[in-house]
């Protein structure tokens, strides 16, 4: 869309074509709603995209997000995507070293194999009971919880009324998550696998008096109404892409390359100035939908900004010419790196992290979690590099917020990515840059990219990878209706700074034309 071409008016103009962007253009065109959308960058998908990062090698890798929970079946079905998820028959592998020995927990594979696994490792059947226990518990919270993220919010009672167990509420939302893990579990190491997922793009320890982690937990076990997380097919540029043609083929324009830089609104009508590589431009609507972070809503409106909103994690892609072995030689690496495969995570060590961070150095052992996409989908990958049996390999590790890089990101970055793959080689029979491909130009395939690399290439404010703190799933003071309203009635936020957002969900998007729908 050229700029200075005069203003046009829409229904609705979206700032932002991530893909909580690209749902609610979906959602509003479909409606026959007239819809533009205005996305900085040359391409949309933000956060859930699939690139070619290695010069020359066709390996397309879900850059940043990579698996799929929170995502309903009903966005999909209500948008007619072409988009398909796959489940992992191994959910986790954590290697440790026990009596000077190499080993490890496997979990999945099925019932049985899980259950010898945590004999073998802890030595009694306890502690498999209470995985048991504590998963059927959050079963039971995902399947009650998960369907109202697509309706109105509920008030902080409807919900607990409505979860209906009251260990699980205190648990849940009361008590910090540590008491819940210590409670029921003995093992340092099965403690730690639990806990990270209350630590994913987010820097709390277990038992942080603000709940971030509870949030944050909350979110990684109700998706789906199961906390199953799947393998997008084709990565996650696949959504994106099938999202885009929805939104494009139902009429919503998708301008790339052309970036907000005010909202001015009467409450009633607005306009959004943007700029391009041409000049600025001003389209009209009825209605704003914000699928920027609440900073750059702020910025654009000319408001106040948020309190800072500090992401903590580093991101890693690798291309392999192989799987490395493992010195835990009883787990075949095709099983180990198909789930997720846990390093330094052990529930002593995340909190030695954390507070390591917390007062201003690098974790000395940084945690991180990796996963092989390639072995559950092998479509990313080139026929050529799928025949010689390349695999890739996507790190995402914890307990380094911003702060730590703002002295020199490039040195830090480099710094961490070293000390993070030596926790790997740890477990490893072979170092794992013996298995790394090399692009055209003869470098390794591996890039990484700390929180301020995402803050300048995405704008995720402090590149927090939710946009802002995780919020609870119900109603609160300022929330409104569908948690996406603003101080202004005709301004809406449809990405994962709203209430209910943060993660590939479609959630926020869809919400906030909802509420568009309603008005
Ligand atoms: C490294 C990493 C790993 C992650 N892993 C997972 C995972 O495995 N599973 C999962 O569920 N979630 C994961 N997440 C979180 C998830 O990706 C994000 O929460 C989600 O993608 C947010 O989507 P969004 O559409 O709301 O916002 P974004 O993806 O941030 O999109 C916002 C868009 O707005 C554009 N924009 C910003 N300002 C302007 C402006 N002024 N004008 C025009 N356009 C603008 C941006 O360029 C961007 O395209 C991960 C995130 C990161 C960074």
């Amino acid at each position: 869309m050229p700029a200075n071409e005069g203003t046009r008016t829409y229904d609705a103009v979206i700032v932002g074509g991530g893909h909580n962007g690209l749902v609610a253009a979906a959602y509003l065109a479909r409606a026959g709603r007239s819809v533009l959308v205005l996305e900085r960058l040359g391409h949309t998908g933000g956060a859930a995209v699939s690139t070619r990062p290695f010069a020359g090698v066709d390996a397309r890798l879900s850059r940043y997000s990579y698996l799929v929970s929170l995502l309903p079946a009903k966005i999909v079905r209500d948008l007619g995507l072409d988009f398909q998820v796959r489940g992992r028959t191994i959910s986790s592998y954590t290697p440790v070293e026990r009596g000077g020995r190499p080993t490890g927990l496997l979990v999945g594979g099925g019932e049985q194999r899980t259950r010898e696994a945590f004999a073998r490792l802890t030595g009694s059947e306890r502690e498999y009971e209470a995985w048991q226990r504590f998963y059927g518990m959050t079963g039971q919270v995902a399947q009650r919880v998960f369907p109202t993220l697509t309706e109105p919010l509920p008030t902080r009672d409807e919900l607990r009324r409505r979860i209906d167990d009251e260990t699980a509420w205190r648990a849940l939302f009361e008590e910090p998550i540590g008491v819940a893990v210590e409670e029921n579990f003995a093992d340092d190491l099965v403690r730690g696998v639990v806990l990270t997922d209350a630590l994913i793009g987010t820097f709390a320890d277990a038992h942080d008096a603000s709940l971030a982690q509870n949030r944050c937990f909350l979110y990684h076990v109700i998706g789906g109404g199961t906390g199953a997380w799947d393998v997008p097919v084709g990565g996650m540029g696949a959504l994106t892409d099938a999202l885009a043609t929805a939104a494009r083929t139902t009429g919503a324009v998708l301008a790339t390359g052309h970036e907000a830089v005010r909202i001015a609104t009467d409450g009633h009508t607005a306009e959004v100035t943007y700029r391009t590589a041409d000049g600025e431009g001003v389209a009209a609507a009825r209605h704003v939908l914000v699928n920027a972070s609440p900073q750059e809503l702020a910025a654009l409106m000319g408001d106040p900004s948020p309190e800072p909103a500090e992401g903590a994690q580093l991101k890693v892609n690798m291309l392999l010419t192989r799987l490395p072995r493992l010195r835990d030689a009883s787990v075949d690496p095709r099983e180990a790196f198909a789930g997720t495969f846990h390093i330094a995570e052990g529930y002593d060590q995340l909190a030695i992290a954390h507070a390591q961070a917390a007062a201003g150095e690098l974790p000395a052992a940084p945690p991180s979690e990796i996963y092989c996409h390639s072995l559950t989908d092998p479509t990313i990958l080139g026929p050529d590099l799928a025949g010689r049996g390349y695999q890739t390999l996507t790190l995402f590790g914890l307990h380094t917020p911003a702060r730590l890089f703002a002295r020199d990101n490039d040195a830090v970055r480099e710094e961490l990515l070293k000390s993070t793959l030596a926790q790997l080689d740890a477990h490893l029979a072979e170092p794992l840059t013996d298995c790394l491909a090399t692009d055209a130009d003869g470098r390794p395939c591996i890039e990484a990219k700390t929180p301020l690399d995402l803050e300048h290439d995405l704008r995720l404010p402090g590149g927090n990878i939710f946009h802002r703190a995780l919020s609870w799933p119900y109603a609160q003071e300022e929330s409104g209706r569908w948690g996406v309203e603003t101080r202004q009635a005709n301004v809406l936020l449809c990405g994962a700074g709203a209430v209910r957002g943060g993660g590939v969900s479609g959630v926020p998007g869809h919400n906030a034309a909802m509420a568009v729908l309603e008005a």
